[in-house]
């Protein structure tokens, strides 16, 4: 990834700048009208449609400047708009002040499948909102909360999905869930009924139902025990690796 200043791709400067600390999180948008496909094959049409775009805003929709925080591009660049601790003009009429603006370079037609370069661009402008702009956990599409198609079919589902980062490796079912289980209290749920599922393949007497009571505690001892560890009937990290891959 790479991150392009605005002095790169020829922005012009501004015509007013209006601070904001944080927001909420980040909309994520897109062009909204046909995306040349030919874009995919020539990275250099990227700062081309970034200053297509500002004029737009600027001379024709008499706007202070590009209207988005970043744009992101399908080879995976993060093109820079307002930047950080910027208000935004794109998210519609009293909603610029909850959330910064990602742009895809996705329209209505022509190019309309992100890449995943793109999806990672957008994560990448995210991540630089988050850690210097005081954005919040939010990722929503620009229809949340406003009468839009923005972002596209596309974009809208991967936003819907969580926005996942393409190509991470699915959650590894047998890493520790983070928490440690405990009686007492039982201590409930998936991760407990995984956890004695993974006792009972070694052989223990226990009925997985993903309470930890002290049945589960003592299956646990003695998961301790044969692997020296300290007997204190709480899977911890050390106890549920020793469950999970028993040496
Ligand atoms: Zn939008
Ligand atoms: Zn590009």
């Amino acid at each position: 990834m790479a991150v392009i200043s605005r002095k790169a791709w020829g922005a012009p400067a501004p015509k007013r700048v209006d601070r904001i600390s944080s927001t909420r999180g980040v909309k994520v948008h897109y062009v909204g009208s046909r995306v040349d496909p030919r874009l995919l094959d020539d990275h250099d049409r990227c700062p081309a449609l970034m200053r297509q775009i500002q004029n737009h805003h600027m001379d024709g929709n008499r706007w202070s400047d590009f209207a988005y925080s970043y744009g992101a591009c399908p080879h995976g660049d993060v093109l820079t708009g307002r930047g950080p601790g910027v208000l935004v003009a794109a998210n519609g009429p009293g909603r610029n002040e909850d959330h910064y603006a990602v742009l895809g370079f996705v329209g209505n037609s022509g190019l309309v499948e992100p890449t995943d370069e793109m999806l990672g661009a957008i994560l990448d402008a995210i991540a630089i909102l988050r850690g210097k702009g005081g954005a919040g956990r939010e990722i929503k599409g620009h229809r949340d909360g406003y009468s839009t198609d923005c972002p596209g079919e596309a974009l809208y589902d991967w936003v819907r999905r969580g926005a996942p980062r393409p190509g991470s490796a699915p959650p590894d079912p047998d890493a520790w869930p983070g928490r440690l289980l405990r009686y007492p209290p039982v201590t409930r749920g998936d991760d407990v009924r995984r956890w004695q599922a993974a006792a009972v393949r070694l052989g223990y007497k226990l009925t997985v139902d993903g309470a930890y009571g002290p049945r589960s505690q003592g299956a646990c001892r003695l998961i301790q025990r044969r692997a020296r560890l300290t007997e204190d009937g709480i899977v911890g990290p050390l106890t549920w690796a020793a469950t999970f891959a028993p040496t």
